[in-house]
């Protein structure tokens, strides 16, 4: 062995360095290579390849290019020095070395490498939690953005199984997502599930029940993280690995600064459903309201305002398709004798029943029966002509006779009887729906005017 290592070895044997001496140029590149240290001292003057030309092949490689270079020089190369420093070169020592200057110099450099290591590595993993973070943001969706979260953090932090709970009460979870070697539902109930802390469990831990649950799953480590909600505790963030040691306080931090935008993104996601479902409230309160408002209270049947806008959308409708429209006016013969005789609520009966027959008496889907006012119905028939309006016609005055109220004041008859004005017409711009409609009172008025109990087609 050269002088100059006899004399290294002396300097630093007390030192709580791992030491590895190489002979020569050469020897130094491959054990460099071999056992990648912290720090090289790296004599200027050596046989065959020089110390310049072993800096400069180690500051090739990408591998070992940031490994720091001290070199120990006599005081008359400061030439060599100068190139030294140019290729990357840290700093030099003088022969003969002092220990105190020697360690001193190791000591500073070797802080500064790891520094520079750590700060490496962290601005590495702020890059990653950025982009699972992104992910995480990716969905207001729960389930989406829960299966992305879980499946992120495996792929990009190289953890072997990763999943959510959520836990529905103190005693029941529920597995949100879980990434696809994630363990079943048997590995995680036996463990305390409402710690609401951040916990790391291992096989060192004192917890020898769950120290032997991580053996049988083949677990190193598990990592927990609780995820908080408003009110409360909404479940946890698990991560578990085969490796030996990968839960650096570093990467804890990461993962707590995961599970805090996880939790953001719970309770944005919890808006916007609570948004959707009151929309869909909205909705049916307000189709209910539609329904209430187009519907006549006493009878059940639609009012005149649904008629009004039905027989509107109609009148275009086969406007457009110059198809027939037919429509029937119906009014209640004498039905204030009838009030007068048997009293107004024997005449709200009369008039619910009236209402249910004639709903009966329609048969397609496009008919339909409104109460007009007072004791007056209309039958509206699409794509039906006069003949057609006819029969529905009598069949209303067969039913109501078969109906049978009693009506003995009538002077017509003993039973309840009523009059009809017919209309039927294919839509033209020269009618309105209104005056169709004034057309079919008219023809009612004249059926009252030709007797009462019959019906009249409007001419
Ligand atoms: P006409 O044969 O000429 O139609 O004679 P009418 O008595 O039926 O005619 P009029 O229009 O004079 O009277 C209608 C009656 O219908 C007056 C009213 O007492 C009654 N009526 C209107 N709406 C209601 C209601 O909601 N309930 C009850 N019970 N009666 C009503
Ligand atoms: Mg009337
Ligand atoms: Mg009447």
């Amino acid at each position: 062995m050269p002088n100059n290592l006899k004399v290294l070895r002396g300097l630093l044997k007390n030192s709580n360095y791992q030491l590895i001496f190489a002979s020569s140029g050469r020897q130094c590149l491959d054990l460099v290579q071999k056992n990648r240290p912290d720090l090289i001292l790296l004599d200027l003057m050596m046989p065959e390849m020089d110390g310049i030309e072993v800096c400069r092949r180690l500051k090739e490689s990408p591998l070992t290019a940031e490994i720091p270079i001290i070199f120990l020089t006599a005081s008359n190369e400061p030439a060599n020095l100068i190139e030294a420093f140019d290729l990357g070169a840290v700093d030099y020592v003088t022969k003969p070395f002092r220990t105190s200057e020697l360690r001193a110099r190791i000591e500073t450099h070797l802080k500064l490498f790891h520094l520079q290591q750590k700060t490496q590595q962290k601005a590495e993993q702020e890059k990653i939690v950025r982009h699972i973070v992104e992910a995480i943001h990716s969905s207001l969706d729960i389930e989406q953005l829960f299966i992305r979260t879980v499946s992120e953090i495996r792929v990009f932090l190289e953890l072997d199984r990763v999943a959510i709970y959520h836990y529905t009460n103190s005693q029941a979870y529920e597995v949100a997502a879980a990434g696809e070697d994630a363990p079943l539902a048997a590995v995680f109930p036996l463990l305390p599930i409402e710690e609401s802390r951040s916990f790391l469990v291992r096989p060192d831990s004192t917890d020898s029940e769950n120290t032997t649950l991580l053996d049988h799953w083949q677990i190193h480590q598990e990592f927990r993280l609780p995820l908080f909600d408003t009110p409360g505790f909404y479940g946890s963030l698990i991560i578990t690995t085969r490796q030996p040691d990968p839960f650096t306080l570093d990467l804890q931090a990461a993962l707590a600064d995961i599970a805090s935008q996880l939790e953001v993104a719970i309770a944005q996601a919890k808006v916007v459903d609570q948004l959707q479902s009151t929309n869909q409230k909205l909705e049916q309160l307000t189709e209910q309201l539609e329904q209430l408002a187009n519907r006549d209270g006493l009878t059940q049947i639609a009012n005149r305002r649904h008629l009004e806008k039905r027989l509107a959308y109609e009148w275009r409708r086969l406007l457009r398709e110059q198809r027939p429209l037919s429509l029937i006016m119906i009014d209640i013969d004498y039905f204030k004798l009838y009030n007068d005789t048997y009293g107004h609520l024997q005449g709200d009966e009369g008039l619910k029943a009236i209402a249910a027959t004639l709903s009966q008496v329609i048969k397609r889907p496009a008919d339909f029966v409104a109460r007009y006012g007072g004791e007056e119905f209309t039958i509206v028939l699409p794509n039906t002509d006069t003949n057609g309006a006819l029969v529905i016609a009598q069949q209303v005055q067969a039913a109501v006779a078969q109906l049978a109220i009693p009506h003995a004041a009538s002077p017509l008859s003993d039973r309840v009887t009523l009059s009809q004005g017919i209309i039927s017409r294919i839509p033209s711009f020269d009618l309105s729906w209104q005056q169709f409609l004034d057309l079919a009172d008219r023809a009612l008025y004249d059926a009252k005017m030709a007797g009462r109990n019959t019906y009249q087609i409007a001419a």
